[in-house]
């Protein structure tokens, strides 16, 4: 591990001041489970850390008129058990509490959560110097790539690793993002981006910018909402797939729905055209099965990830089936 220095900033300006100056020398630093994994592997090594835990407005979850927002710092465990949370996004509170094992999820934030590096074995190891790591070759092409992408891979084959993300995108979230000029506002999908944008980052944050909190639209009527998570490790493990879905049903037919995949693509990937086709339909004439298959259209698997293409098809249609199953006053 490379030596470095962590800086404790008092407020938002002075955290993005010290990132800014430091420019690509400087990482955040929130519950740190994430990034001092990667400093111990030499997979990153910023010279200094700016620890923004001491930054108590980035702490609250609150209530507002048509939105819940919840600050970047927020624990996961701290999702998982706030009924408020629970109440409205379920999905949200499924997805936290799916997360890796208590210790971590004590200690892991939201934001940390939705900007975590991918866990490409190649990517983690400092034996490869990958694509992703400004070589020029993916080692997982012709080698192990059982936990890869299936869907929307550009040179590089990651998975996006955040459960939270997957759900925060079905429920239709926006995060608030403070850097050069303030504060601004985008949909959480546009947080991400895919290798074929740029190779080198999972993010749209630029130099200093800091995720400051993730705002959820108060459901509509009718509305629910759940996350499935399949594991390779029941105790706790990453996902091999994963389903965000969202549903409002009125007078029997689906007004909205949104059904997002986790584990089978670089970014959270929207399924499109499974959305659609729940969308409008009479909710006793939809089948699941349908549905699931139209959400792994377009798949291209590896050589060893090719069961991620069935059960993802399998959860997916799962998720379509508890959500219209479940009782709800419409
Ligand atoms: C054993 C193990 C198992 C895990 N299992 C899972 C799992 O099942 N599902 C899952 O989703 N994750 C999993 N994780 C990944 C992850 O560590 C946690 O989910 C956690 O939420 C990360 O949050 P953190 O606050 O510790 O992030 P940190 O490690 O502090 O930061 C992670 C990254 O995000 C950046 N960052 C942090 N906060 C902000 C912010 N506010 N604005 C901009 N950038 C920011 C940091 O610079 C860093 O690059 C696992 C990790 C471990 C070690
Ligand atoms: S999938 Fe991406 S991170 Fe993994 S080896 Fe290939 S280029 Fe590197």
């Amino acid at each position: 591990m490379t030596p470095f220095e962590i800086l404790n900033p008092s407020t938002l300006g002075e955290a993005y001041s010290m990132l800014s100056e430091r420019d690509e020398e400087a990482s955040i630093f929130a519950g740190g489970t994430d990034i001092l994994g990667e400093m111990k592997q030499d997979t990153s090594s910023p010279a200094c850390l700016v620890n923004i835990a001491s930054l108590e407005e980035l702490r609250s979850v609150e209530q507002r008129a048509r939105e819940t927002a919840i600050g970047s710092m927020v624990t996961l465990s701290r999702i998982a058990r706030d009924p408020g949370i629970n109440a409205r996004f379920p999905a949200l509170t499924q997805a936290a509490e799916s997360v890796a094992t208590p210790q971590i999820r004590n200690v892991g934030t939201l934001g940390g959560n939705l900007c975590q590096r991918p866990r490409c074995w190649y990517y983690r190891s400092p034996a490869f110097d990958c694509l992703k790591k400004g070589g020029d070759t993916c080692f997982a092409v012709d080698g192990g790539n059982k936990y890869h992408a299936i869907l929307g891979a550009d040179r590089c084959h990651i998975v996006h690793p955040s459960d939270t993300a997957v759900a925060l995108m079905a429920l239709d979230a926006q995060v608030d993002i403070f850097g050069e000029g303030g504060l601004r506002r985008i949909p959480v999908s546009e947080l991400f981006v895919g290798p074929g944008e740029d190779i080198l980052s999972e993010t749209t944050l630029g130099t200093g910018d800091i995720l400051t909190r993730v705002a959820i639209p108060h459901p509509g009527l009718g509305a629910r909402s759940i996350y499935l998570k399949a594991k390779e490790r029941q105790a706790y493990d990453f996902a091999l797939v994963s389903v965000g879905g969202y549903m409002e049903v009125m007078d029997g037919v689906v007004a909205e729905a949104r059904i997002v995949l986790g584990g089978v693509a670089p970014v959270p990937y929207f399924a499109r055209a499974a959305s659609d086709a729940l969308r409008g339909a009479r909710a006793s004439d939809v089948d699941a099965k349908v549905v699931g298959q139209l959400a792994v259209e377009g798949a291209e698997p590896m050589s060893e990830n090719g069961y991620k293409v069935r059960l993802a098809s399998n959860l997916v249609a799962r998720a379509v089936r508890t959500l219209l199953d479940m009782p709800l006053d419409e």
